[in-house]
């Protein structure tokens, strides 16, 4: 009772599928065909509850092998063809409350690989042109079965949608030689506006040209004509990224999200045209608000034309603000918790509940601090640097609140800041700590993105002034507790460049744009390697085997570091012209070699040339030091070190007699492969790479020396490399 009937004012065919009235019993209501028999109970599609992830042929298929004869007999005009093909019903978990959303990931990815299987199976098959994977869920679209489950339709012909669909990216490729889907996506990206959640591999978005009021497509970011691509690693990354989305959608409205999942992908059979697909997932749902449907009334029906009452990125904001806010949170949504615990602080939610009395919930984000390995005072030079994430860092709460006025509570100086957003952001003499927040917040509202009244607490576990980046930390914290409650993204550069605008427009220290990028994009277990001129960063393995990096805060806070450092970026910058006028292409010191900077000694200031000296050789330094750990060379890393602290001790000058003595007193210990200063200068910390058994060493006979010959009292932080900054 199935068959095809041609459209031919359309151009398409229409499947009729009578067969329902085909169901020869009346099953109880509570019936399920799709839950696993019951010993006693009615016979279900399952006879077994052993499984994982089932596919069956639909008992009552709109499209068949072998099909039925057609009902009717057609005529030159309105033709009538056999509907042949194949319908499959994929049961997703034995768990008949289940759903996609709420499934461990384990069982997600499997699916991902059984509807792969499915689709270079049905691929095989001479007579099928098209592999429809989708799933209908939630009674808005008419889903009477709610155990979780989607099916796959395989077609004698491709459906016109992405028929269409692949006509425009063929004429696109002709047009200009790339891929559509590849083009929108960087274009997506490039905005940001519309990005909902991001993996390494896969990314969701609210298109610019929605039709329905949360439409989303989530495809991956390299060229992947069909799931026949996809790797392990594809399917780890996908799962998270869908996972992540369906919880988002469950997160708008506080309530199971009814959708529509479709799969776009190559098309399949002789002569098909694959090589202009680029696979992609579609979501639409019918929900306008909690409780209001979009209807496809008439200008939907009948003109084929939709009218979306809601802006895709505002859609796109509240999908971001709910639900896990990183794919990482999708894997393990205790993560924060887990670090934030470690740290071993007081929650700042509480310490935000006893500033201001009780409020909504709080979101909270950690940041960490960071040490600089190799390549200090080329961020600003456009050169290289080598830093990575500690452990401790700065923990922050905050919640949204009615008004324009922001209350900061920094739970370690005991006091609180309070400001308008309606009014000029300026700084605040009595509470400079609180700049960094208003200067990000600043930032924001000239980025053109929403800030709305809040209430934030923060506290720290890095040593102010330490040198470890304790205002960058601040700073990444509150952009990303910002990010989250006002529901914006920014991809980590412009993240990163932001938070350095706050520092050095409104702070006013001239940093580089390292210790920001450090603390957002870091991962565990590595180092990370920034090109500060074009912010192309890639994670360096750090294997440190039985070492670790001590960290040593001489007990000397660099209090002239702002004015030293903002007269050694006015040093390089003369540095710069001078070699300028000789070698015209050198736009910063990252371009100069050491044979050009010898050729301008005479031209240039002794003093500017040796600063010259400095960063040049950092920035080989830098290089070859990646070189070392790639090839696990620790001994040969530390020498680079080694060499880095008397470049800044007497090139660059920006050490200072008690620096000095840490270092040396260190290098003569045990164990020590290399040690230099870390960080701004004229004071802070020093950076040693130590085997574990040689600390106690370093904790019982060198501090202890250095206290009494400088009597600063020295502290010791232990670390590995730590992840980046997060938001939950
Ligand atoms: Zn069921
Ligand atoms: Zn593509
Ligand atoms: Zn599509």
């Amino acid at each position: 009772m199935s068959e095809l009937r041609w459209h031919p004012f359309l151009e398409q065919w229409v499947i009729t599928a009578t067969h329902r009235q085909e169901r020869t019993f009346l099953p109880p209501d509570d019936y399920c065909p799709l839950c696993p028999t019951q010993p006693g109970g009615f016979p279900t599609e399952i006879p077994s509850d052993q499984f994982d992830v089932v596919v069956f042929d639909n008992k009552f298929p709109s499209l068949q092998a072998p099909p039925p004869e057609p009902a009717v007999s057609g005529s030159d005009l309105l033709p009538v063809t056999p509907a042949a093909g194949r319908c499959e019903v994929v049961v997703y978990s034995p768990d008949h409350r289940g759903a996609l959303a709420t499934m461990a990931l384990p069982r997600i990815e499997h699916l991902l690989r059984v509807w792969r299987d499915r689709y270079l199976a049905l691929s095989a098959d001479p007579q099928l042109r098209y592999v429809l994977v989708f799933e209908n869920k939630g009674q808005e679209v008419g889903v009477t079965l709610h155990h979780p489950h989607g099916q796959i339709y395989a077609f004698p012909f491709v459906p016109p949608i992405p028929e269409k669909e692949l006509a425009a990216s063929r004429a696109h490729r002709e047009r200009t030689g790339r891929c559509l889907m590849c083009d929108a996506m960087a274009e997506e990206q490039a905005d940001g506006r519309r990005v909902v959640l991001a993996g390494e591999r896969f990314v969701a978005w609210v298109p610019f040209h929605a039709r329905w009021p949360y439409e989303t497509y989530l495809a991956p970011r390299a060229h992947q004509r069909s799931m026949a691509e996809w790797t392990e690693a594809d399917v780890a990354d996908l799962a998270a990224v869908l996972k992540g989305l369906l919880l988002k959608f469950d997160a708008r409205f506080q309530r199971p999200f009814p959708y529509m999942m479709v799969v776009h992908q190559a098309p399949i059979g002789a002569g098909a045209d694959q090589a202009d697909c680029h696979l992609h997932f579609e979501f639409y749902s019918p929900l306008r608000t909690a409780d209001r449907l979009k209807y496809l009334a008439g200008c939907e029906s009948g003109a084929g034309t939709f009218i979306n009452d809601t802006l895709p990125e505002e859609s796109a904001a509240a999908l971001r603000r709910g639900g896990p806010r990183s794919v990482a949170a999708v894997r393990d949504p205790e993560r924060l918790t887990r670090r934030l615990r470690a740290a071993g602080r007081r929650p700042m939610p509480a310490a935000l509940v006893e500033a201001f009395g009780e409020g909504g919930p709080a979101v909270r984000a950690f940041a960490p601090g960071r040490v600089n390995l190799i390549g200090e005072h080329t961020d600003y030079n456009d050169g290289f640097v080598l830093p990575m994430a500690i452990e401790a860092g700065i923990e922050l709460a905050a919640r949204p609140r009615a008004g324009r006025e922001v209350r900061v509570r920094s739970v370690d100086f005991g006091e609180t800041a309070t400001f308008r957003l309606d009014q000029p952001i300026e700084r605040d003499a009595a509470h400079p700590w609180s700049d960094y927040v208003r200067g990000v917040i600043r930032e924001v509202q000239q980025a053109g993105l929403p800030v709305d009244g809040l209430d934030l607490a923060f506290s720290g576990t890095l040593a102010q002034g330490a040198g470890l980046s304790s205002s960058a930390a601040l700073e990444v914290g509150t952009a990303l507790v910002l990010q989250a409650l006002a529901g914006f993204a920014m991809e980590v550069p412009r993240l990163a460049r932001l938070c350095q605008r706050a520092e050095n427009q409104f702070v006013g220290l001239q940093c580089g744009i390292m210790d920001q990028y450090a603390s957002l994009a870091a991962r565990a277990g590595h180092a990370l390697f920034l090109d500060c001129r074009s912010l192309a960063f890639e994670q360096v393995p750090l294997d440190l085997g039985r070492h670790v990096v001590a960290i040593c805060h001489s007990g000397v806070k660099h209090a002239l570091v702002a004015s030293e450092y903002n007269r050694r970026r006015q040093e390089c910058e003369a540095g710069v012209a001078g070699l300028r006028a000789r070698f015209p292409a050198i736009r910063a010191l990252r371009d100069a070699s050491l044979e050009q900077l010898e050729a301008c000694r005479e031209a240039l200031d002794p003093v500017v040339f040796r600063r010259c000296r400095h960063v040049i050789g950092e920035d080989d330094r830098v290089l070859r030091s990646v070189e070392a750990l790639r090839a696990g060379e620790l001994a040969r890393f530390g020498r680079l070190m080694d060499a880095s602290h008397a470049s800044l001790r007497d090139d660059y000058q920006v050490s200072c007699p008690e620096v000095d003595l840490l270092v040396e007193l260190a290098r003569q210990g045990p164990g020590v492969l290399g040690a230099r200063i870390t960080g701004g200068g004229f004071g802070g910390c020093t950076v040693n790479l130590v085997e574990r058994d040689a600390l106690p060493h370093l904790r019982d006979v060198v501090l202890p020396e250095y206290q009494r010959r400088t009597g600063r009292v020295p502290r010791l932080f232990v670390s590995t490399a730590a992840d980046g900054a997060e938001v939950d």
